[in-house]
């Protein structure tokens, strides 16, 4: 039967399957890309879309190399250059403001569907790699110098690595028989874009109330997208309301800030969890974005981290190449992997302890004390800021300016 050979096979083209495609053949290894659907088109003249991210100046840089930043920044994005942390008690928020920091932004709010559907563009009509879709991962057989991907529509690549890009239920996971932690936090993320009397001037403004956080992320128009954790009963109760009993709940748990609440869209809720891969490196496999580790959104860093795994990863195969070692070696993958492993597991937990912190009652006076050191730190504010934006000294080098060019002269 006739085997297609590449470098490297990438299972899933979500936004981080997309961009690790992407920076691999720029910098020249032969790339196959399967994706289950194709994403849906990004029309700029249709409502702002429920989903969104806020990209961090890392993950943007790392996008510039990809080749996909410069198109997107130009689209329905905004910059915002100041976070404001509120817990619902003390009436002092915690402030964060990107020059104070030597930052241009702090993020830039991006419509997930603008993102992939860049990405897809970008990976589907370059002509750099093979894109296999509409088509799923059927198994991987795993050699000495090669796995062998089968896909559903019968077709056999093979390749020095697999890479699993293929979300939380990654099937790459599974079929390397990697077993991963699981915490569901009986909470969903409700989503809506909402306005308020007063347009949002460019804040990710988050208030922290007993079952979980609200944010309003700041949109083009001056809008904000909101993303509020509840419960899961709470949240399905939520979404049941009318808009206007909505909107008054809303407002309440807003309570003032920007004026008051005066229009809501369609509203959607997505459970949330932590999830972490006990390994993210097997026999020529490794996995990146969701399928190694999912975190609470509650500071926006899931996606980041998945472009800082494809960024990471990257800056090794290129060394690795230049090396002339085998990509898919053992001493390779675990290198990656103990690189990335720790930085997710310590943005998970972190994660972790800052909703059970804001999440247990009992915990207030804890609470205000941590929150009232952060806010006279400069020192916790600048490690915190730093590495909320992707630019911390540990931070893959393509997410702190250095270019792919400058990589594969090194
Ligand atoms: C409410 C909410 C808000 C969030 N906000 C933010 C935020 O502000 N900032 C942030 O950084 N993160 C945020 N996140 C997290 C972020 O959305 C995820 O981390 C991100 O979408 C993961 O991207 P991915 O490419 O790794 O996986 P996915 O987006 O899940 O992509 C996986 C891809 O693989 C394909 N696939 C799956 N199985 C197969 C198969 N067998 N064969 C072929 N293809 C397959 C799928 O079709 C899909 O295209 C948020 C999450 C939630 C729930």
């Amino acid at each position: 039967m006739n085997e297609r050979h590449y470098d490297v096979v990438i299972i899933g083209a979500g936004m981080v399957g997309a961009t690790t495609a992407s920076l691999l053949s720029r910098s020249g290894f032969s790339v196959a890309l399967i994706e289950a659907h194709e994403p849906q088109a990004f029309d700029a003249e249709a409502e702002v879309g429920l989903r969104v991210s806020a990209i961090s100046p890392g993950s943007a840089a790392v996008l510039e190399q990809a080749g996909v930043w410069k198109q997107i920044s130009r689209q329905r994005v905004r910059p915002y250059r100041r976070m404001q942390i509120e817990d619902g008690v003390d009436f002092e928020p915690l402030l964060f403001d990107a020059p104070a920091f030597n930052l241009e932004r702090l993020g830039t709010i991006v419509e997930n569907t603008l993102l992939q559907w860049s990405l897809w563009q970008l990976v589907s009509g370059s002509g750099m790699l093979d894109c296999y879709c509409p088509d799923r991962l059927a198994g991987i057989e795993t050699g000495q110098d090669q796995n062998r991907v089968m896909l559903k529509s019968g077709k056999i690549l093979t390749a020095s690595l697999v890479i699993g890009a293929d979300g939380a239920r990654s099937r790459v996971r599974k079929a390397m028989g990697i077993r991963q932690d699981y915490w569901s936090y009986n909470q969903q993320g409700l989503v809506a874009v909402c306005g308020k009397t007063s347009p949002n001037p460019g804040v990710a403004w988050q208030r922290f109330l007993p079952g979980g956080p609200l944010a309003f992320l700041p949109l083009e128009d001056g809008r904000s997208s909101i993303v509020w954790t509840r419960p899961s009963a709470e949240a399905e109760r939520l979404l049941a309301l009318n808009t206007d009993e909505f909107i008054k709940e809303l407002d309440a748990a807003s309570s003032g800030w920007l004026g008051t609440v005066e229009s809501c869209g369609p509203r959607a809720a997505f459970p949330l969890s932590m999830r972490l891969s006990d390994c993210y490196a097997s026999q020529r496999t490794v996995l990146i974005g969701d399928a190694a580790h999912v975190v609470h959104p509650l500071a926006g860093q899931g996606v980041n981290l998945g472009f800082a795994d494809a960024a990471g990863l990257t800056e090794i195969l290129i060394a690795t190449r230049f090396a002339g070692t085998d990509i898919g070696s053992a001493k390779v993958l675990q290198a990656y992997a103990r690189s990335r492993r720790s930085e997710s597991e310590t943005m998970a937990f972190g994660m972790h302890a800052i909703r059970s912190l804001f999440d247990i009652d009992g915990l207030s006076v804890l609470r205000r004390a941590g929150m009232a050191v952060v806010r006279r730190s400069w020192v916790l504010k600048d490690l915190f800021l730093q590495r909320a934006a992707g630019v911390a000294a540990n931070a893959p080098r393509l997410a702190r300016g250095t270019s792919l060019q400058e990589l594969m002269q090194a």
